[in-house]
């Protein structure tokens, strides 16, 4: 049985010149579907956010996409997945995104991502919750980020303990395997709407 039951992924809606990329998107996609792991995503359908999401979907997995009203046409809303809930704000598709989950796996992505994944990480330092939030390192990509990370730490501006909240993985494949021996911890969550 798997770890966990759906899987909140963070990644780019952009398309980059390098394949791998999404090949990395369509390969975790398919990965989910295989175990019967629903995926939560923005539910768009550019870049890796469509590649995984159209995988997922058509080898017949369970896909949930939020996506805000005013995006539905800006990231082309992806049809045919399970559900699709449209929200009005960017903080409420975060939130739901966050509650529909029981952890996150962070794919390469732009600001967005970025975004998504330190909101996740400052609610954990907050413990207001206690998710898995797994680096996805496809090409090396999440090196500088994890060095900032270190670079804020050493610098004295969070606590060693924030390595707590993140695990670096270094492809797809081993995002199930590391969520296994990981304890999943998806109690109900405290965190403050943020509107
Ligand atoms: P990007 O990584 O910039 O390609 O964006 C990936 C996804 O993050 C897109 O669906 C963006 O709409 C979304 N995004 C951007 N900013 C935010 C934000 N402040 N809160 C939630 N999602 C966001």
């Amino acid at each position: 049985m798997s770890a966990v039951k759906s899987l909140c992924v963070f990644c780019g809606a952009s398309t980059p010149p390098d394949a791998r990329y999404l090949e990395a998107a369509g390969h975790l996609g398919r990965l989910l579907a295989a175990e019967g792991i629903e995926l939560v995503y923005g539910g768009g359908a550019l870049g890796l956010m469509g590649t995984i999401a159209r995988a997922a979907r058509d080898a017949g997995g369970r896909v949930t996409g939020i996506i805000p009203h005013f995006l539905t046409k800006l990231e082309a809303k992806l049809d045919g997945i399970s559900e699709t809930i449209e929200v009005e704000t960017m903080h409420q598709r975060k939130r739901l995104m966050f509650e529909r989950s029981e952890a996150f796996a962070v794919l390469p992505g732009g600001m967005g991502t970025l975004d998504e994944t330190v909101e996740m990480i400052t609610w954990a330092q907050l413990q207001l919750h206690k998710k898995p939030i797994l680096m996805v390192d496809v090409l090396g990509y999440w090196q500088p980020f994890m060095g900032m990370v270190e670079h804020v730490i050493a610098s004295g501006f969070a606590r060693p303990n924030t390595r707590d909240f993140l695990t670096l993985v270094p492809d797809v494949d081993s995002i199930l395997p590391t969520l296994a021996r990981l304890k999943i911890d998806s109690g109900p969550s405290s965190v403050p709407v943020a509107e």
